[in-house]
C-alpha cells in the first residue's frame, strides 16, 4: 500500500496517510528501549475498506530497531 498506493485488500486507490492527532509519544510507535524514545510509524489507511498500515519509513531506524530486537530485547 505504501508504494503502489492501491489497497490489496479491496483494491481502492483512496489510500491516505493519517495521524492519530496525538502529540508525543504515539501510540503505535516503536520502542526501542531509551526512556520515551520511539520510533515514528507511518499509519495509511484505505478509505475504501477500512485496512490500515503501519510503516516505518526511515531506513535509518529500521537499522535502529533491528539492533535492539535482533538481541531478543524486549525492552
Ligand atoms: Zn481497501
Amino acid at each position: 500500500m505504501k508504494n503502489t498506493k492501491v489497497c490489496p485488500k479491496c483494491g481502492s486507490h483512496e489510500v491516505v496517510i493519517v495521524s492519530t492527532g496525538v502529540s508525543g509519544p504515539f501510540r503505535d510507535d516503536i520502542a526501542i528501549g531509551i526512556l520515551h524514545f520511539a520510533i515514528p510509524v507511518t499509519r495509511r489507511l484505505c478509505c475504501g475498506c477500512g485496512f490500515m498500515e503501519l510503516w516505518v519509513d526511515d531506513p535509518e531506524n529500521l537499522d535502529k530497531i533491528k539492533n535492539k530486537y535482533d538481541r531478543g530485547q524486549s525492552e
